[in-house]
This record gives C-alpha cells, structure tokens and sequence, in this order.
C-alpha cells in the first residue's frame, strides 16, 4: 500500500484515433494519426469512472497521465471534466515510437516520479495499438501484483481491491493488495458523462509536461524508438468474409428440410431431432 495519507489512483490514458476514419500507412507498419480526430481510448473512460468510484469510498486523488505528442493534452483535459484531480503529459521527442515495453517504461518513470500510489487503473487495450500489453508491463517493471481484463469490481477496500478478473476462457475473483495494477474491460461500469461546468473548468486547467531532461537518471536509449525490443513492420487488415444469403422458395416444409440442409453443409447443425 502506498504509505502517503492520502490514497492515490493513477490512470494512464491514451489518445487514439477515431479508428472508423483514420488510414493506415501498411507498408510502414504505422497509423496516420493526421488522418482522424483523435479521442481517448475507451477502455480508458472505464479505468477513470473506477478511479472515481474508488475516490467517492475512499477520497484521495485521481491522476491522469499519458505518453503522447502535445496533441494529447486534451485527451488529458478530458479527464480532468471527468473526475482526475491532476493530468501529466509525457512529451519529448525521445519518447516518440516507442514499443509496448518502452511506452510502459515511460509511464512507470512519470508514475514513480509521482512518489507513493495505490492503485493504476489502465484500460484491458487500446483500440489502434490493441496488445493489452502496457498494464501488466507497468505492474513488471513497477514490480507490483496486477489482475488484467477486469470485468466486475466486487469489492473496494482501503487498501485492496476485489475484482473478478475474465481472461484465459474461465472467470478469476482476484484479491489485489495496493499498491497494484488492474486493467478493466468495457463491463465493469458506464462512464459518467462530464458536466459541462467541468468541461469548461477543464479547458482552463493547467496539464503538467514532464520531458527527458525532468528524468535526469533515465538515458536516451530506454525510452522510444532506442528504448524498443519490437517494431511494427507491416500492418495487414484481413478483410472480413462477406455475409451470404439464400432464399428457398419452395412450400414451407420443403423450405424447412432446404434450410436444415444448408445449414447442416455449412457446418451450423450437426444433428436435428424434432421431437
Ligand atoms: C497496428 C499496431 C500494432 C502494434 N503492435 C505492436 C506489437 O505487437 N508490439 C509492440 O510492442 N507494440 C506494438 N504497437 C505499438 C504500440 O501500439 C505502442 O507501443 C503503444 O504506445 C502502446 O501499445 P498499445 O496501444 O497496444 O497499448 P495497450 O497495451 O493495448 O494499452 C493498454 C492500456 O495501457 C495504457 N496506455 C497504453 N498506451 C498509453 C499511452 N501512450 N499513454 C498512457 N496510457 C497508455 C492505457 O490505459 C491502455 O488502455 C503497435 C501499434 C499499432 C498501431
């Protein structure tokens, strides 16, 4: 558990692009991020509702923070409309392109730098990256237990959190002692809507960028592009088979014994009893 009086949640938020829009360069393996509007990432709104549900219990504060270009500012002003107490940008040119690993690792130096935590609550994925990787990989090099692809929290405690926790085909109760990681799906709540006195009180609030040079410890080559194992070479978008009809026109029970047929073919019925 965090050993500072008061508690603090930490929710890393990213800013992505509005998918149904946005174009992809395949070739390069990167996505046109001028091509779109950008929005936060879903999964991230849901990581948030639970930081505020988790204050209203417990009190403490809500801290947003993200990795990103500037841009990223008003995804972090957002959270600030939707209940985080303060937002930190992590912005510099050396963190540009980083990987899975190194995104993590930026976020855990920006979150260490906070001093003491209790809880961080990342969304299960994003929706243009997609690996679900950057949660458990903060909980590693933060060296902190985590319960990914939460579902259901079952129960909010001072100091540990009871979730059920949905992966590998089957449904876990975990119990999590702070400090610690989870990451949460689209069914764990509905995110409140802000208000628009604190959309407007958002927009006047001041976001703290933290670059390179305010991690003096942290060298060039660990964050970034230098700081990656793994780079995207190729993006391929496999189209999805076409949706396929057939009318039978025959009397109605000739109609039913085609249908039962065809689906039989198509491997949707194996056996049919009617009685
Ligand atoms: C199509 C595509 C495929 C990719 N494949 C890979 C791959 O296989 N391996 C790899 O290492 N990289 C990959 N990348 C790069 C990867 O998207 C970036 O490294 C990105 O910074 C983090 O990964 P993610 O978006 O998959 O995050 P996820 O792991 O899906 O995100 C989980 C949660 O982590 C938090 N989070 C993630 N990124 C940020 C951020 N920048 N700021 C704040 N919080 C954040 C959010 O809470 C989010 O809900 C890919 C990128 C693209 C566009």
């Amino acid at each position: 558990m965090g050993k500072g009086v008061e508690k603090r949640i930490v929710v890393p938020i990213k800013q992505v692009p509005d998918m149904d829009k946005v174009k992809f360069n395949k070739e390069e393996g990167r996505i046109d991020r001028s091509s779109a509007d950008t929005e936060p990432n879903p999964f991230d709104l849901n990581a948030l509702e639970e930081a505020v549900k988790f204050k209203e219990e417990f009190g403490g504060e809500i801290v947003a923070i993200s990795m990103g270009p500037s841009q990223a500012d008003s995804t972090l002003k957002e959270a600030l409309a939707r209940g985080a107490d303060e937002a930190i940008l992590l912005s510099d040119k050396f963190f540009g392109g980083a990987d899975t690993w190194a995104t993590a690792y930026t976020l855990s130096i920006g979150i260490k730098k906070l001093g003491n935590f209790d809880l961080i609550l990342c969304g299960e994925k994003t929706v243009d990256g997609d690996t679900g990787q950057v949660g458990p990989e903060i909980a590693e090099i933060l060296d902190i237990p985590h319960a990914a692809f939460v579902s259901e929290v079952l129960e909010r405690n001072n100091d540990s959190i009871k979730v059920v926790s949905d992966a590998w085909g089957g449904s876990y109760v975990k119990k999590l002692e702070f400090p610690g990681v989870i990451t949460v799906t689209k069914d764990v709540n509905v995110p409140r809507l802000p208000s628009l006195k604190d959309k407007m009180a958002a927009r006047k609030a001041e976001i703290k960028l933290w670059g390179l040079d305010d991690f003096p410890e942290v060298e060039k080559d660990v964050v970034g592009i230098r700081g990656s194992p793994t780079s995207v070479n190729k993006i391929e978008i496999v189209p999805e088979p076409k949706r396929e009809g057939k009318i039978f026109r025959d009397d109605i029970s000739k109609s039913v014994d085609k249908l039962i047929g065809a689906l039989k073919e198509d491997g949707v019925l194996n056996e049919v009893r009617l009685d």
